[in-house]
């Protein structure tokens, strides 16, 4: 089967019991033993649950992996990827990541005895120079919040393989859609579904890909030991948004292609950030490691943080607000948001300016996306 199918119908046959064409919410605990020693199938629902079950298939379909486990939050995902690690372990990751991650490498695992080095992502060699005999992982997010830099999974993979560490890929931004980073050489894939995946911005989940056998066994200990499970009425959401995944990906990317021409081509802004303008430096790395450019368009206005404000006051559709991923667009302002907690200096220095927004592009009407870009830059421009 191909994407689109999988996306409907990977994990997701008509339920054995009633012949329901849709997996239903199967909002139970336990489940009837045969006899002593013989769950009939299912035993307790933290352990496994038959919508919970047919999500973790459709979501290992899509990203070609062997094996597939859902959390409760992109969050309980990349803790349980981390609970692979031991005191005394070294990971290197790409400096640009999500701010929760961040926040759980150095407050809640640094303290345990695991310790962290950050490369520039965009320089595999960097991530070469900083492996250490002890490095049993190496952490990425490509395409990487805010300003959109890619880091090259098939060279990085190679290097953390010769020295005998693991390679974890956050694909939140792009989706499976777009990237499947197994393919290319990571050992372990994992998601915020909260974004793309369910993409209607109403359920929080995560989800960890692999098709190392030892690694899944691992990870599903822990699934079932800490119990960060989500229940099966988000699972259910999850299922429901992903059965749209292709065609809200296209339409989402082909509304970011219009976003970005339209700022790129406009002498008000100073700088347009999206891996499908040729002028991304990146932008030979994304035609050959992602099937799209994904729809989060990053750009500059010259006028600081007040021309910022008058922007996301007068933008109508771009709502003000955190998060990505879902049909509705949003806009905004990582220096004082995603990372307000960095020092103005350490903003700087990543390249986070206070005149830099990120949008989320959705899929309402190109043009009357473009009509709400240009009448906020005009207020903000006054
Ligand atoms: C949102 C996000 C997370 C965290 O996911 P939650 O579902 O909010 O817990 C992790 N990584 C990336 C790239 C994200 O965008």
């Amino acid at each position: 089967m191909r994407f689109a199918t999988k996306a409907i119908r990977a994990g997701q046959g008509a339920d054995p019991a009633t012949g329901s064409i849709i997996v239903p919410i199967y909002q139970t605990v336990n489940y009837i033993f045969d006899d002593i020693g013989r769950p009939h199938n299912f035993e307790y629902s933290r352990s496994a649950n038959p919508t919970r079950s047919a999500l973790e298939q459709c979501l290992a379909s899509l990203e070609e992996a062997k094996y597939g486990l859902a959390f409760s939050s992109g969050m309980a995902a990349v803790d349980a990827v981390l609970s692979l690690l031991r005191p005394g372990d070294h990971v290197v990751s790409s400096e640009h990541i999500y701010g929760g991650t961040f926040r759980l490498f150095e407050k809640v695992y640094a303290p345990r005895g695991v310790s962290f080095s950050y490369v520039d992502g965009t320089a595999p060699e960097a991530f070469a120079a900083a492996l250490r005999p002890e490095t049993r992982l190496v952490w990425i997010e490509t395409p990487a919040n805010p300003l959109l830099q890619l880091v090259d999974v098939e060279a990085v993979a190679a290097i953390a393989h010769a020295r005998g560490a693991r390679l974890a890929a956050d694909n939140t931004f792009a989706s499976p859609y777009f990237q499947r980073p197994l393919a290319q050489g990571a050992d372990i894939v994992l998601h915020s579904t909260t974004k793309y995946i369910s993409g209607h911005s109403d359920v929080i989940g995560g989800a960890v890909l692999t098709n190392d056998t030892q690694i899944f066994e691992q990870v599903r200990f822990y699934q079932n030991a800490a119990g960060a499970v989500p229940g099966p009425q988000d699972c259910w959401l999850s299922l429901r948004g992903l059965k749209t995944l292709a065609v809200r990906m296209r339409q989402h990317e082909a509304n970011a292609r219009r976003m970005a021409e339209f700022l790129a081509g406009d002498r008000r802004v100073e700088e347009v950030l999206y891996p499908g303008l040729p002028s991304h430096p990146q932008h030979e790395l994304a035609k050959r490691q992602m099937d799209g450019f994904g729809a989060i368009v990053s750009f500059r206005l010259p006028g600081g943080l007040a021309q910022v404000r008058w922007f996301i006051q007068a933008a109508r559709l771009f709502l003000f607000a955190e998060s990505l991923g879902g049909v509705e667009s949003l806009v905004c302002h990582p220096a004082t948001m995603s990372h307000g907690t960095l020092t103005p200096a350490e903003r700087e220095r990543i390249g986070i300016r206070d005149g830099t927004l990120r949008l989320s592009v959705g899929i309402e009407d190109a043009d009357d996306l473009m009509e709400d870009l240009d009448q906020a830059l005009a207020s903000s421009g006054k």
